[in-house]
């Protein structure tokens, strides 16, 4: 790990300060949990990959016109981001029933939703971050209105295009969870933008044809192959670096 100044270590990443003003460093670890707690491990080289997968992410958004926190790669497992005021909040987005939708109102886990339905949860992993309502958020000044619809709609456009560009190597974009934050320019203007990450761990991916889980579900339900199946998302999206070695090789041609 760098000799940066730390300024804050969470579950999967480490922040540091920033080398200019206005930036910090994301470090990606290998250690996994369930959002409960009840599980711990690591998976070798998730830190690896989620900072490779995050990265592009990011940076095809940013193409599109999606204002997000990210500056550079630094390292195999180091990113340079801006520096946000974080807004409280995980926005889920959902297209397919899995996870706590599924049991929350009972709907069998595959169903595909009437439309994307976007959810707002509260960050405190004390309380094991709760759904909450736009009342709760504006009444408790989590977020104002406008910044709530200016999520609601990124948040949207984010979904389109992700499902887009998985799908195009047979990747279903279940659901996902993000955050955002406030960004001032020079001239103290605030923008919402997207932080924190975007990976096999915030997401619910699954195989186009046969429906495998290539997400940390695989982990929360004591699953084998995760650090592969984070391989596979990485390798499927032409971005594995050089130096994992592949699990999943193709057959060799003989000279
Ligand atoms: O558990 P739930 O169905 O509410 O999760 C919704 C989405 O949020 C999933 O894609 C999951 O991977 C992600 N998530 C996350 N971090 C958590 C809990 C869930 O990124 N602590």
């Amino acid at each position: 790990m760098s000799r940066r100044r730390q300024i804050y270590e969470g579950k999967d990443k480490v922040i540091f300060e920033g080398p200019e003003s206005g930036t910090i460093v994301q470090y990606f670890k290998d250690d996994a949990y369930t959002s409960n707690n009840k599980k711990s491990g690591t998976i070798i080289g998730k830190g690896v990959i989620n900072n490779r997968i995050s990265e592009y992410f990011m940076t095809r958004l940013g193409e599109i016109g999606i204002p997000t926190h990210f500056v550079k790669r630094l390292n195999m497992r180091e990113q340079l981001v801006r520096e946000v005021e974080i807004i409280p909040l995980a926005v889920v987005i959902r297209n397919i029933s899995a996870g706590s939708i599924a049991k929350r109102l009972s709907i069998p886990e595959g169903t595909t939703l009437p439309r994307t339905i976007v959810e707002f949860k509260y960050k405190s992993s004390d309380l094991g971050d709760p759904l909450v309502s736009e009342d709760h958020i504006t009444a408790f000044g989590w977020a104002n209105p406008n910044e709530l619809d200016e999520m609601m709609q990124l948040s949207l456009r984010i979904n389109d295009f992700l499902c887009g560009l998985l799908l195009g190597v047979e990747i279903r974009l279940v659901d996902f969870r993000i955050e955002f934050g406030r960004h001032y320019n020079q001239n103290d203007e605030m923008n919402i933008i997207l932080a924190d990450e975007i990976s096999p761990d915030s997401c619910r991916l699954w195989d186009a044809k046969t429906n495998k889980r290539m997400d940390k579900d695989r982990f929360r339900q004591d699953m084998d192959g995760i650090a592969e199946a984070y391989q596979e998302v990485a390798q499927r999206l032409g971005i594995l670096p050089e130096s994992i070695p592949r699990i999943h090789q193709g057959p060799k041609l003989m000279q």
